[in-house]
């Protein structure tokens, strides 16, 4: 008789096993984030044991649902949904013998549905109290399938289905999917950062590329409405929305610099406008960034992309921060980002086109080697503090909650 076997999802923590000290850490940050996605769906269970965190959920969550949910989760290497057999109290024999029962009721599934003719079984054994050793366990289970199912044969070499049989501290599971995450560090283990977020490709893949490495992300946008409109704004929106299935909660702070562009564009040379209002993006960016503990600022820039992004560019909008400016994608090429950016989901809203506040006053010539020495003389015409607080004042502030789709 074989016993009811448990359904788990065995989830496996990427780099975070491999931070020595601090893996502990780690390791319960990525509990608690799984927890969390879990939350809402009811009934879901987390454990952490041996280095792997184990997942039950109740019949009513789909598997799609929990794959999809946890899959998006940072700091997860991979999931694979699993049979969970106890064999806590079973000798070595009847444990195999269970085991084996179960492997060849999960074949006779597999090959019911057509997905494979051919299998091999890869076997693994945390638990040495198990006396049978791993290459002999994979020929013991390997022998009771192709007699339990006749219509599969044995390819060590490209098997259709790789059975998996592990035993681990008195019990024994089996599974024969590996779905890999997104890996990474758990969200939360490496402070927050203030996107600075277009509507553009780049800067939704900015945050998503910190967001990987375990940091909380907060968003600023400008826009100079009414020159930009409400339909630029929802595409931000949008953009942030999904955003939220790899970031969890986002805050939107939305800017109007409209002022700033004006004043710039009355005092000072139009090739220079850009950098200038770049600038203030930065100089206002920086205060939210401290209002709201945010320990660094991110951007989608990219080396030599546009006039704004050449070197000399870059170092001149660097001094105007006053604090660190993360730039994930600065070397990377345009096809790679646009190939995240469709990994992600975020392609298709990025390409819609409505304008930025950056296109509307876009100078005909726009300086490609600026010197700081010139750019603070022109900044120097402006009325920086009433023009920051005219920005301030203008502050509106959009919480989207954690979605689930894309
Ligand atoms: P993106 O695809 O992100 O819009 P881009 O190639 O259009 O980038 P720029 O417009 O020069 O480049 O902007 C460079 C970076 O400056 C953006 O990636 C973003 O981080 C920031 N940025 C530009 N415009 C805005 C805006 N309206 N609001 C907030 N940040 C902005
Ligand atoms: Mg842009």
């Amino acid at each position: 008789m074989i016993k009811d076997p448990e359904k788990v999802y065995i989830v496996r923590c990427g780099e975070t096993a491999l931070k020595g000290q601090n893996k502990p850490y780690f390791e319960r940050m990525l509990l608690q984030r799984i927890r969390r996605v879990l939350k809402d769906f009811g009934g879901c269970q987390a454990e952490r044991l041996d280095g792997l965190i184990f997942v039950r959920a109740p019949e009513t969550v789909s598997r799609e649902d929990l794959l999809r949910r946890v899959g998006h989760v940072f700091g997860v290497d991979s999931v694979s949904p699993a049979w969970e057999l106890n064999i806590q109290d079973l000798t070595d024999q009847e444990a195999l013998d269970q085991v084996g029962l179960a492997a060849v009721a999960w074949m006779k599934a597999v090959a019911e549905s057509g997905s494979a003719k051919t299998f091999k079984v890869e076997a693994k054994r945390a638990d040495k109290r198990f006396s049978i050793q791993s290459p002999q366990i994979a020929s013991i289970i390997g022998g009771k399938i192709l007699r339990g199912c006749k219509v599969l044969t044995v390819d060590v070499h490209h098997p259709d289905c790789a059975l998996h049989t592990d035993f681990r501290r008195g019990f024994a599971y089996i599974y024969d999917e590996v779905i890999s995450g997104y890996g990474g560090l758990p969200l939360g283990t490496n402070g927050k950062g203030l996107v600075l977020l277009s509507g553009g490709i780049d800067s939704p893949v900015a945050a998503f590329l910190m967001a990987h490495r375990g940091m909380l992300i907060e968003a600023v946008h400008f826009h100079s409405f009414p020159y930009t409109s409400q339909r630029a704004w929802e595409k931000v929106k949008d953009l942030g929305g999904i955003l939220t299935v790899y970031c969890e909660r986002i805050r939107i702070h939305s800017i109007n610099l409209l002022p700033v562009q004006e004043q710039i564009a009355e005092k000072c040379p139009p090739e220079q406008m850009t950098l200038l209002v770049r600038r203030y993006m930065m100089k206002i960016a920086r205060i939210i960034a401290e209002q709201t503990e945010c320990n660094m600022l991110i951007t989608g820039e990219n080396l030599g992309q546009v006039a704004s992004q050449t070197a000399e560019a870059i170092v001149v909008t660097d001094h105007a921060a006053g604090m660190p400016v993360m730039r994930p994608l600065i070397a990377m090429d345009k096809v790679d980002i646009m190939d995240t950016a469709r990994q992600i989901g975020t392609y298709e809203t990025s390409i819609l086109p409505y304008e930025d506040c950056c296109t509307v006053f876009l100078p005909k010539h726009p300086t490609t080697r600026p010197r700081l020495q010139d750019i603070l003389a022109s900044e120097a015409l402006l009325d920086e503090t009433e023009l920051i607080r005219l920005a301030l004042a203008s502050e509106e502030i959009v919480t989207l909650q954690p979605r689930d789709e894309l």
